[in-house]
């Protein structure tokens, strides 16, 4: 199937509030290379009280404790509809905050629990202890073996049953900073505690989500167009192994 032809539809679930460390850099990332390969983007900012519509691709950034209350309870109404979504193979990449919700539930330091929608089979609970810093990921999925961000966040996140890391920790704490794991996958839904924002410095995830997203729509794997990475792949490679 010829790029030129292409959609693709780009849910961004509450970007108001949860949009921490240049998490709308991920946005950006993935418009852009699809515009570069001729591929028509619709963009959605799904705000709270909002219908969500289908989308091939559902975004979610990072937040404080506080502005992750108000998005669980409305990621909560919605929580058959994308539940539904993910059984229907779209694309979901949760970071951080967004990605805490898409497990069972997130428990704060302070406050009651916060309902997640159960997208992934993982929980979170608050830690003592902030982790910050770089993070460094050995993955098992795509054709550049490692994932480059920087981790801010006191939720330590367990995943079990059919739910898959990422990869593992090379740098820094990940998930929780014990089992070695960071992120998480079930399906096509994508979690992970990668700042940076994530995309820009690993385009050979930005492209296997974009992939994937194709294949959900058009029912057939698409393989994209290569672009020049050159400058990506020398910032990624920089950050590789690198703790502060
Ligand atoms: N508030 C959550 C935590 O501290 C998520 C933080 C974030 O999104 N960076 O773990």
């Amino acid at each position: 199937m010829k790029e030129g032809s292409l959609k693709l539809s780009i849910g961004h679930l509450y970007p108001k509030l949860l949009n921490l460390y240049g998490d709308m850099g991920n946005i950006i990332t993935l418009m852009k290379r699809c515009e570069w390969r001729g591929i028509k983007v619709e963009y959605d900012s799904i705000g709270i009280g909002d219908n969500i519509k289908e989308h091939d691709l559902y975004f979610i950034g990072g937040g404080q404790d506080r502005q992750q209350v108000e998005v669980s309870e409305e990621l909560y109404k919605n929580k058959d509809f994308l539940i539904d979504e993910r059984d229907k193979n779209a694309v979901f990449l949760g970071i951080c905050g967004g990605y805490q919700l898409f497990g069972h539930y997130y428990q704060p330091f302070d406050g009651d629990k916060l309902l997640g929608i159960s997208l992934l089979d993982a929980y979170t609970v608050a830690g003592k202890k902030r982790f910050i810093g770089n993070v460094t990921v050995e993955n098992n999925f795509l054709d550049v073996k490692t994932l480059v961000g920087f981790e801010n966040h006191s939720g330590l996140t367990y995943i079990q049953g059919d739910t898959v890391p990422l990869g593992k920790v090379i740098v820094g704490n990940g998930n929780n900073g014990v089992d070695k794991t960071e992120g998480a996958r079930y399906k096509n839904v994508f979690g992970t505690y990668l700042h940076g924002s994530l995309l820009p410095k690993n385009p050979t995830f930005a492209d296997y989500l974009i992939e994937l997203a194709l294949e959900k729509k058009y029912g057939e794997k698409i393989k994209l167009a290569k672009l020049d990475d050159e400058l990506e792949i020398k910032t990624h490679n920089s950050l590789v192994g690198k703790a502060y």
